[in-house]
């Protein structure tokens, strides 16, 4: 066993260290031109940070089981050197590192993936081709040569990755293994290729090597396995060598979301302690848990034994350090958005963090003394205006920053009152933290004006943006609201609503007017219900039904868009869906291809599918996108001085929160 698990299990704060491992995230440095120092800086920083474990992006045993074709794979002794510099950056900071040997059979974006049968999944468009008896048995050896190759390039163990609907988990399913050979049919058969490599590992790895098991707990989809099944599988692995279980929960293909935002903090952290209940080896949970006392309450209350985090350690490459000496204040919190990690993945990009610009940079953004400090005008405390302050004092400069608002934050105030987005407060709070620098000097409800600028060495907007008000008849009609006027105003509205505009905010506003007040999808009894998880576990899959069983809208809502096609096709990739399911799943109407006629005291009138209508609704928000708020660069202009330009008050097209922070960071390190 290695030093993970060498402390007490019941703990007091100080000792969550040993307890917190950073969990397998694939970052797309696993297939850098450049060779794997970027990913061994990245691991580097994590270990440093405090990380008892790091477990490595998945790697793939076999050509096969890559991500895409010419994904990462460990196969022969050329590959090792690739690995060395991993495991060294990880020693060297006192961590231990695991590979994570990842088949993804029929989810592989290659043109022929491999599965345990032809069955195709939702999420991939090209259909697997079932593999041959000896092909599983080759691929059983192809786990263990990726193992003992592990073991020579210096890591400590590996992670079997058998959760999330990759190639284990689809043998282990009945949905996908219709196989009639030793390998399917009845459960001792969809047992047999885990059971196979987690022996096979052991016997040529030996007992001092590590060997996790992420075990779906939850598959989350029809035809999935029962709880039952998944115990007798736990049980045949122990006895084959396994010494911890990770847990995974749903599989990608799974219509219930697991990792974003709006699901509850540990949300499945009781299911690893039924796991844990009835094993006799350590057991971790994993999902969710993105604070040091989310942790602490897992692993004080035996719910497991110690707690997994990708995207927080994305967020925050030193949140166990912080963690354990409680400085809970200073953790830059992972709010589950996907927007920099995974949803860049899906774009083919390297994965960073909309919170931590840094993360993904390590080799190539340092924070440096600036060669000339200056005294600097901040104008704005939104997420462009935070993020430069932040970094620029700590280069040395003295920065003095406005925001005509009693509070910081910007939009982001606006934001973390959205139903399912509570987690912008972390990132406020954050903030607030990082302003107790003694370079800056804050001036709240303060608006700024250019004789207030002139003294300043260089002078910084990030003054943010104005709704758009879009050319329509009768848009000064007093059923006319902006979203501001709802969502940060809080003006009364009526039962039925029009929307016009339907990107990022004309979607949060039809959440917050769908739901009746109350924060309710962060109860994890209430989620798991909404959500059709069963809690008991029986049913296949614990999927109690493949509908959702959302509450109906509090009023009737439209919510429209000009572009053909149905709204919120431009959300991010992994939560877009999200969204969709649920505000459908709410009653509320999603129409693209609509043309805005006009406004009167009838509603909003309309022409979609060359017919005329009127949508009888009481208010028409609007949401039609926004323009960057420019004014006071030209006033500075006007008696003769240049600023510096960032985040929506420089471009308010596809403005985000990602980029407001990126930008103010970069402006940071160059002036
Ligand atoms: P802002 O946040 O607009 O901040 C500008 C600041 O400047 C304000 O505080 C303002 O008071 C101040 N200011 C302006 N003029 C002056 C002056 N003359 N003197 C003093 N102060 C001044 N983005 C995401 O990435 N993910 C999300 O999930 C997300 N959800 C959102 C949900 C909603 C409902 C909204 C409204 C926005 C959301 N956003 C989200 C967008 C994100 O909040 C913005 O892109 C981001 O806040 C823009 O940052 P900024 O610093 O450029 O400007
Ligand atoms: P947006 O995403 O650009 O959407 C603007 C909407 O208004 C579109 O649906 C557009 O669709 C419509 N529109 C544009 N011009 C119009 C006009 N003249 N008349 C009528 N309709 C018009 O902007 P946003 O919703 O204001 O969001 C601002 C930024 O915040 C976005 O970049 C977004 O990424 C970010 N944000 C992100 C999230 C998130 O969860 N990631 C949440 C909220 C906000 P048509 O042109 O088809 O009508
Ligand atoms: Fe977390 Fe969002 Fe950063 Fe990803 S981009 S690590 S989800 S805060």
């Amino acid at each position: 066993m290695t030093r993970l698990l060498a402390a007490p299990l019941v703990l007091p704060r100080h000792t969550l260290r040993n307890r917190i491992i950073m969990g397998s995230m694939h970052t797309g440095f696993e297939e850098h031109p450049e060779g794997s120092l970027p990913l061994a800086a990245f691991y580097a920083e994590r270990a440093k940070g405090g990380a008892a474990l790091i477990i490595t992006g998945g790697i793939a045993p076999n050509r096969d089981g890559a991500v895409m074709e010419d994904g990462a794979k460990l196969t022969d002794a050329d590959e090792v050197e690739w690995h060395r510099p991993l495991t060294e950056a990880a020693h060297r900071h006192g961590a231990k590192i695991c590979l994570q040997i990842l088949h993804t059979g029929r989810y592989a974006m290659s043109r022929s993936p491999v599965a345990p049968s032809a069955v195709p999944t939702p999420i991939n468009p090209a259909k697997p081709r079932a593999l041959t008896t000896r092909e599983v048995r080759q691929t059983v050896q192809d786990y263990i040569r990726c193992a003992l190759l592990a073991k020579e390039a210096g890591y400590d163990g590996v992670e079997i990755m058998g959760s999330e609907g990759y190639l284990i988990n689809q043998f282990l399913a009945p949905a996908t293994n219709l196989r009639d050979d030793a390998y399917g049919g009845s459960l001792g058969n969809r047992h047999r290729f885990a059971e196979e490599i987690c022996t096979g590992i052991r016997a040529a790895c030996g007992d001092g090597f590590l060997m996790i098991f992420r075990l779906s707990l939850l598959d989350l989809v029809e035809n999935g396995s029962t709880w039952d099944e998944n115990l007798i599988l736990a049980h045949k692995l122990q006895q084959a060598g396994v010494d911890m279980f990770n847990t995974g929960i749903g599989w990608h293909e799974a219509r219930i979301p697991t990792i974003a935002t709006m699901v509850p903090r540990a949300a499945f952290a009781g299911f690893t302690a039924k796991l844990k209940q009835a094993v006799d080896i350590p057991v971790i949970a994993a999902n969710r848990i993105n604070m040091p006392e989310v942790a602490e309450d897992i692993l004080q209350s035996g719910m497991a034994d110690a707690v997994c985090l990708a995207r927080p350690l994305l967020a925050d490459p030193e949140w166990p350090n912080k963690a354990v000496q409680q400085q809970d204040d200073a953790v830059n919190t992972c709010i589950a958005c996907n927007q920099a990690c995974l949803d860049h993945l899906f774009e083919g990009k390297a994965a960073t963090c909309l919170v931590n610009p840094f993360a993904g940079y390590e080799t190539r953004m340092h924070i440096t003394p600036a060669a000339l400090p200056k005294h600097i005008a901040v104008v704005g405390a939104g997420p462009a205006g935070l993020a430069f302050a932040d970094t620029a004092a700590r280069r040395g400069h003295r920065i003095t920053l406005f925001d005509q608002s009693d509070e910081i934050g910007g939009q982001l105030n606006i934001a973390k009152t959205i139903p399912g987005k509570p987690e912008f407060h972390e990132t406020l709070r954050y903030f607030r933290h990082r302003l107790n620098h003694p370079g800056i000097t804050l001036q709240l409800g303060r608006r700024a004006e250019a004789a207030d600028l002139a003294a300043f060495d260089e002078i910084v907007l990030a003054t943010g943006i104005r709704p758009r008000l879009p050319q329509i008849e009768g848009i000064g009609h007093p059923k006319v609201l902006s979203y501001l006027d709802v969502l940060r105003d809080r003006r009364p509205v009526g039962g039925s609503v029009a929307i016009i505009g339907a990107g990022g905010i004309g979607f949060d506003t039809a959440e917050f007017l769908a739901h009746s007040g109350t924060d309710s999808a962060l109860d994890t009894p209430l989620f798991l219900r909404q959500w059709q998880i069963d809690p008991t576990m029986q049913a296949r899959g614990a999927l109690k039904s493949d509908r959702a069983a959302l509450p109906a809208a509090a009023r009737r809502i439209w919510l429209l868009q000009r572009k053909p096609g149905t709204p919120g096709r431009q959300l991010g990739k992994t939560t877009g869906w999200i969204h969709r399911l649920s505000l459908t799943g709410m009653g509320v109407t999603l129409w693209g291809g609509v043309e805005y006629l006009k406004i009167d005291d009838g509603g909003l009138h309309i022409r979609r599918d060359d017919e005329v209508s009127v949508l009888p609704a009481d208010h028409i928000v609007i949401c039609a996108g926004q323009e960057p708020q420019q004014e006071l660069a030209a006033a500075l202009a006007a008696i003769g001085r240049t600023a510096h330009l960032i985040g929506g008050a420089e471009k308010a097209a596809e403005l985000d929160a990602k980029r407001a922070i990126r930008a103010g960071t970069e402006l940071a390190l160059r002036i």
